[in-house]
């Protein structure tokens, strides 16, 4: 099986966008994530699954800890920025959550401490425990077969 008919198979899970960001020492880092799941409500833990050659990995590795920020409709260009497709973006105002940076407007923002992570292929998969919570309202960006797609009409299906 190739590449592409496996990534076109995976490109019609719809799924919303995160950046996953952590700081080490004075140095910030953030990155565009689609691969993010709730995996347990007691503890409250969530998964992210960061890419063996991502400069994430390193940072992760080192600070032991992680939060995730999902995106709103309006973010799509902060996403393009954090998966390294849009070097214009100015210089990103991280909003300090927690005592971490996240993406300020983001739609949720979760931090986590690293619980559990598994090499998974080429990737790896960090389990967070959630220590903090901050939820906004609005509409999210969906990610659908390699595509930003807006849902703000949200209709219910019956
Ligand atoms: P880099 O590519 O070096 O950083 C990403 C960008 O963020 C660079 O432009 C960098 O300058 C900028 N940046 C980082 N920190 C800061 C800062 N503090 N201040 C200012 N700018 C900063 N990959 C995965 O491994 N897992 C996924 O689940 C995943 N999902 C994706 C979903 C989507 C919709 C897209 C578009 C991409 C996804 N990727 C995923 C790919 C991933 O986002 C890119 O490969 C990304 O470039 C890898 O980031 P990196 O850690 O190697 O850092
Ligand atoms: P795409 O068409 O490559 O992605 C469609 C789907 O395939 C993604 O939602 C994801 O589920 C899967 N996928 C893609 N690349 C993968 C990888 N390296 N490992 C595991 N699963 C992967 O979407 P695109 O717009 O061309 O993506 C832009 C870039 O971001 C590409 O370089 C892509 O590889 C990367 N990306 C990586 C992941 C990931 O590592 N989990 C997820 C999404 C996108």
């Amino acid at each position: 099986m190739d590449d592409q008919t496996f990534r076109t198979a995976m490109g019609k899970f719809a799924t919303g966008v995160t950046v996953v960001t952590t700081q080490h020492g004075e140095d910030i880092h953030g990155m565009t994530a689609n691969a993010f799941m709730s995996v347990s409500l007691n503890p409250k833990l969530v998964l992210i699954s960061i890419d063996e050659n991502a400069t994430m990995l390193d940072f992760i590795n080192k600070s032991g800890k992680f939060a995730v920020s999902i995106l709103n409709e309006d973010q799509k260009d902060m996403s393009a920025y954090f998966a390294g497709q849009n070097k214009e973006l100015k210089e990103v105002n991280f909003k300090w959550f927690n005592d971490m940076p996240t993406i300020e407007g983001s739609l949720a923002s979760l931090t986590c401490e690293v619980y559990d992570s598994v090499i998974a292929g080429d990737h790896t998969l960090y389990i967070g425990k959630v220590t903090d919570i901050h939820t906004t309202k609005g509409d999210p960006l969906a990610f659908y077969e390699g595509k930003y797609r807006q849902i703000s009409d949200c209709a219910e299906v019956k």
